[in-house]
């Protein structure tokens, strides 16, 4: 094993609980792009704001209209290998929660029960009534949706939405109170994939260092928290993850 893979997997042998918080880098190795980098979703559309979607019926239809034109990608998106590493540190009982800011469900589907992920920016792979919180199947609105743009309707009479936080709603206080416990909780705290740039979600890895956990950065690119962790790597996630845990 190389020598920082081999530290790594040392922290993690040595801990007594662990927090994994991933954000697009992972799933980027999964074949879905980074929203926010160039040539991401929001560089080729406008994002819509909460507030229009509310307001607007165009802005739900324009809203709809993106999810269903990247649709495929996220359908045919697999977990790899980083996935499989982090499921395995959860089924090992060393990983109590992963905090996410990816929507794609991949850590779910990678076999982390749905207790254990905290999801910050909540989940493109179903839908929710904003009036009384019923979950609804994409299949059935792209259906309809697909056929001549009709916009789905719950029955209570509210409007539905993918269950994600969009850019002007405000973060889901329940798992951001989670977050921060088992961030608390945590002596080792894995930011992985995540440029850990966008607030208040980046504000996980600085906690969890005041509170004395040890703090590893996994990601492509540097960050501006590098160096305050104990043990950075710029280097593929699912290498890193897999073999630190001897997963393939
Ligand atoms: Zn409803």
């Amino acid at each position: 094993m190389e020598g920082d893979i081999k530290r790594l997997a040392e922290m993690i042998g040595e801990c007594r609980r662990a927090v994994v918080f991933t954000g697009a880098g992972i799933s980027t190795e999964s074949g879905i792009p980074d929203f926010r980098s160039p040539g991401g979703l929001w560089s080729r559309y406008k994002p819509i704001e909460f507030q229009d979607f509310v307001a607007s019926e165009d802005a739900r239809r324009e809203s709809w209209r993106i999810k269903f034109s990247f649709d495929e990608t996220m359908a045919n998106a697999q977990p790899n290998r980083g996935h499989r590493a982090v499921a395995n540190l959860v089924r090992r009982g060393i990983v109590s929660h992963v905090v996410t800011q990816n929507v794609d469900g991949l850590h779910q589907r990678s076999g982390v029960p749905d207790e254990q992920v905290i999801e910050l920016h909540g989940n493109s792979t179903y839908a929710k009534c904003l009036s009384c919180g019923q979950q609804h199947n994409l299949a059935p609105i792209k259906d309809d949706f697909m056929r001549d743009e009709t916009l789905p309707v719950c029955d209570c009479g509210g409007l539905v939405k993918t269950a994600t936080i969009s850019f002007g709603q405000s973060m889901p206080e329940d798992e951001m109170l989670r977050a921060e416990q088992a961030t608390k909780d945590c002596d080792l705290f894995l930011a992985v994939g995540s440029s850990l740039v966008v607030y208040p979600a980046a504000g996980f890895p600085v906690m969890a260092k005041r509170n004395h956990a040890n703090l590893v950065i996994i990601t492509r690119d540097p960050t501006d928290l590098d160096s305050a962790a104990d043990l950075v790597l710029h280097r593929e996630i699912g290498d890193v993850l897999g073999g630190a845990v001897g997963v393939n």
